[in-house]
């Protein structure tokens, strides 16, 4: 394995731009690993189907590219709630193991960003890193994201659905959002996303450095 990175925390932590910023500066690619769930969640949907169905979710893992994301289309709040429907069924994520785990053998490393990274899908990763912030702070960032993308909606909706999500993703059977024992809690509540890229970035090093002379 090269140098992976695995970014875990909940929703509108921050843990997705700091991926993609240290991507550009450590020349890694970067798996958003949400947009595989999304994607599923919201195909469920487009077919009419039930995102609480395994059996059905399940088929739509298994038969989706996932070279052909629409990115753009799954960033909305409904995608986001039926992935995390989706994401609690063992047949889903057993669909979607082995894209994460192919992505993560990359040479000379790569960047993976979601809830499981550094638990199931990299768990030999030699940096690994918790990205959380309280509950009111993520709203108010998901919040001003989705007005952004021209998405009308109340804050207090989206602090429901983060406080529903945090729930449902770690409260799940299969492989719940948790911190793994070796990763380093990076709490973003008070900090920028400037600050919180440094403090990241300062944690990767560390690893770097332990990796390399291991
Ligand atoms: O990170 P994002 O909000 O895009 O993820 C959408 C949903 O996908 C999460 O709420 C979670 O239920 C699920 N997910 C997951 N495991 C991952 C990434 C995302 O269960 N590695």
């Amino acid at each position: 394995m090269g140098f992976v990175i695995a970014i875990d925390g909940p929703a509108a932590s921050g843990k997705g731009t700091i991926a993609l910023r240290l991507g550009e500066t450590l020349d890694l690619p970067v798996l958003d690993t949400g947009l595989l769930y999304r994607a599923v969640g919201a195909a469920v949907l487009a077919s009419g189907g039930d995102p609480d169905d395994e059996a059905a979710a399940g088929r739509t893992a298994r038969a989706l590219d996932p070279g052909r994301l629409d990115e753009d289309a799954l960033r909305g709040r409904e995608a986001g709630e039926a992935a995390s429907r989706v994401a609690v069924h063992p047949q889903v994520r057993a669909a979607l193991l082995d894209v994460q785990r192919a992505f993560a053998r990359r040479e000379p490393g790569a960047i993976l960003d979601g809830r499981d990274i550094g638990t199931v899908v990299a768990p030999e990763a030699p940096c690994k890193i918790y990205v959380t912030a309280s509950a009111a702070v993520r709203a108010r960032r998901r919040h001003a994201q989705l007005l952004g993308r021209g998405e009308t909606v109340a804050y207090d909706a989206i602090l429901a659905d983060i406080r529903r999500r945090d729930e449902r993703d770690g409260g799940r059977a299969a492989a719940p959002l948790a911190r793994a024992a070796d990763a380093a809690l990076l709490d973003t509540t008070d900090l920028d996303i400037d600050h919180a890229f440094d403090a990241a970035l300062r944690i990767v090093e560390a690893s770097r450095g332990r990796w390399e002379t291991s």
